[in-house]
């Protein structure tokens, strides 16, 4: 089965020491596509690097509002000389509860990245953490943007607007856990055409791996347990999500 990972920190330092081990453990779990978002223009060169190495990774170049402090207006001149090959615009978006980042300085940079996006025909990868309906509002602003709010978490009717808006949601190890079961609901009731699987390594372990460094590999968890919620078999929902990443990133 192939499966397609549609946002994975590769790039992140924790990977260092054995990121060729982890894309052999990815290729034997038959992830063979894996979306890298860079989170501050510090990783872009990087990121670049990685993804000229091997043709499994598909970058994506933007500015993490947990990194504010590291951003420079600079680094909006130089994001579209690394867009050309880009997947996306991203990671951008706004955080009201795991960093205290001031919101309109969190704004500021969200509204530039997403304008980029429209102007370059590339969708945005957001994440939106306690700021889903000041995500949606913005998102609003831009019509014809395209885009996915990864690791989703809010209700089912945020949900609903953001697909109404042409918007993906992305859904990873998160919705694993027992105690999940408001965003179990969600990831059970939306329309499948709009769902995107993904690990967010090497962040958020699926259940049963609590504690461990996240890798790509451990996406067939996550297929295993929405397939079981949406009682549908793992093969279909496989090729349903691979279809949604290939329209919505152009893979
Ligand atoms: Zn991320």
């Amino acid at each position: 089965m192939l499966l397609i990972d549609s946002h994975c920190h590769l790039d992140d330092a924790r990977f260092d020491s054995d990121r060729v081990e982890v894309l052999q453990r990815a290729r034997r779990a038959g992830v063979e596509q894996i979306v890298v978002p860079a989170v501050s223009s510090r990783g872009w060169v990087k990121l670049k690097n990685l993804a000229e190495l091997d043709s499994r990774i598909y970058p994506a170049f933007g500015l993490h509002p947990w990194f504010c402090d590291q951003h420079r207006e600079d680094d909006l001149q130089r994001l579209p000389g690394f867009l050309d090959g880009a997947v996306a615009v991203g990671e951008c978006g706004l955080d009201a509860g795991l960093c205290d980042v001031d919101m309109q300085l969190q704004l500021h940079w969200l509204r530039a990245q997403l304008k980029m996006a429209l102007s370059y025909d590339l969708p945005v990868i957001v994440h939106a953490y306690k700021a889903v309906d000041v995500v949606i509002r913005e998102i609003r602003c831009y019509p014809g943007l395209r885009g996915v709010v990864h690791s989703f978490s809010g209700s089912l009717q945020q949900a609903e607007q953001l697909i109404d808006l042409g918007f993906y949601l992305g859904f990873g190890g998160s919705v694993t856990h027992a105690r999940a079961t408001r965003l179990q609901a969600v990831v059970k009731a939306v329309a499948a055409e709009r769902l995107l699987l993904e690990t967010d390594a090497p962040d958020q372990p699926p259940a049963g791996r609590r504690g461990e460094r996240n890798e790509p590999a451990f996406l067939i968890d996550i297929l295993a347990h929405i397939a079981t919620l949406r009682s549908t078999d793992s093969q279909a929902l496989a090729a349903t999500c691979n279809h949604n990443a290939r329209e919505l990133f152009r893979l």
